[in-house]
């Protein structure tokens, strides 16, 4: 036992239990409830109770996960306070499959604190009763054991380690607000008007970050959806196939295939999810792409309805192309390309099949005379054939 859960032990489980309502200690994250009000509820349930930590099922930013990295026994102390607290049979930690170097850093020191490490998400229905724990919440029960608590919501910032805020310290005030298009944080996008009037306490994983014009909100939205597809366990249906339906819409509009069939089948499916799933993956993911189509259509539009990317990031919709009255006909360009795809030769204006080109831009940099463009919007007229430098006629 650490001196930190022999600290809380000492203090007895009234005491401490009125130094967690005196401090206002709250759960972190989606069920911002107040701790004791947890410990009480978890202490009422017949038979056997459990302790599980864990970071939210649904958080697929993991920008908290810091907190256990940086100072294992803190949050394990935490876990264990919470198991004497609630008179636990046993006391378990989460943790994503796919984090086995922070699994093996922390399983030792897990065992000396009787708190058994699982590779997997909260199974939410069989933990009915039980004690949910965020880490972060663990993190402030050790310190306050420690008398070392302080008051504050955890916040992620771009770059930057966890670190505590006023609760209701402006999102607008953390972040620079210049050139953003769009505020994200707790599993949805805000535009600058909405986000005004957010505050650090809406942020339920802890991270808030901005997109600007030169993001793409489809990407972004296709990309986060990816992550929440894998940390589904795929018992329900509707996050299962749910999440495979939105992120494949999300996928094909970046691959200039998108439908605007799709924008309905995605607020029905993001509903449906919120209401027929068991945990906060199905109930809360869908909102990144709810509130991406319906507060930046404008963005979806342009992918679907006027072939653009307007951030120049989805490939599809970008072209690379030779300028042929500045191409030299050096050859440069043709020995970088890795997917074989410039044609030419010694002082003829050179071409490359837009077919087989994969957007490297390895190209643009190998090219001297820039003369390799790369362009989101209609290509200029370019030669048809291999021409000559210099005998390119514009019209
Ligand atoms: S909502 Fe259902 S399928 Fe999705 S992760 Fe939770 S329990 Fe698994
Ligand atoms: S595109 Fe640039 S690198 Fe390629 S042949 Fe022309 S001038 Fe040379
Ligand atoms: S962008 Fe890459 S694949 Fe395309 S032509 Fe240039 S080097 Fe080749």
């Amino acid at each position: 036992m650490t001196k930190t859960v022999e600290n809380a032990k000492a203090i007895g489980y009234a005491d401490l239990l009125e130094k967690i309502k005196a401090a206002g200690l709250m759960e972190y994250g989606l069920q911002r409830e107040a701790l004791a009000d947890r410990i009480y509820a978890a202490c009422a349930k017949e038979g056997d109770v459990y302790v599980h930590a864990g970071l939210n099922n649904a958080d697929v930013d993991r920008a908290l996960l810091a907190l256990l990295r940086d100072d294992p026994d803190a949050v394990l102390s935490g876990i264990a306070i919470a198991g004497f607290l609630t008179g636990a049979a046993a006391k378990f930690l989460y943790l994503p499959e796919d984090e086995e170097e922070l699994t093996a850093q922390v399983k030792p020191k897990a065992e000396e604190y009787k708190v058994v490490v699982v590779n997997d998400i909260i199974n939410v229905r069989e933990s009915e009763g039980d004690l949910l724990l965020h880490l972060a919440t663990a993190k402030d029960l050790a310190d306050l054991a420690d008398g070392k608590y302080e008051a504050g919501h955890y916040v992620v910032l771009p770059g930057e380690a966890p670190k505590k805020v006023a609760p209701d310290t402006k999102v607008t005030d953390l972040l620079p607000a210049e050139g953003v298009k769009a505020y994200y944080l707790g599993y949805q996008y805000y535009t600058p008007e909405e986000a005004a009037s957010l505050t650090a306490a809406d942020a339920v994983t802890g991270v808030i970050c901005t997109l600007s014009e030169k993001d793409c909100i489809v990407d972004h939205t296709a990309k986060i959806l990816l992550k929440d597809r894998k940390a589904s366990c795929g018992r329900c249906v509707f996050c299962r196939e749910g999440l495979i339906q939105l992120e494949y819409m999300q996928k094909e509009i970046t691959l200039a295939r998108g439908k605007t069939g799709y924008y309905d089948l995605t607020e029905e499916i993001g509903d449906a999810m919120g209401y027929n799933t068991l945990c906060s993956v199905g109930q809360v993911s869908a909102n990144i792409a709810l509130s991406a189509i319906r507060k930046f259509g404008d963005e979806y539009d342009a992918h679907v309805k006027k072939n653009k990317c307007p951030a120049g990031v989805c490939a599809s919709f970008v072209h690379i192309y030779i300028d042929p009255l500045a191409c030299t006909g050096c050859g440069e360009c043709i020995d970088v390309c890795p997917a074989d795809c410039i044609e030419g030769k010694a002082k003829f204006i050179h071409m490359i099949d837009e077919f087989e080109c994969t957007k490297c831009g390895k190209c643009i940099e190998a090219c001297d005379d820039d003369a390799i463009q790369m362009t989101s919007g209609k290509l200029p007229k370019l030669p048809s054939r291999l021409t000559k430098v210099g005998k390119f006629k514009k019209h």
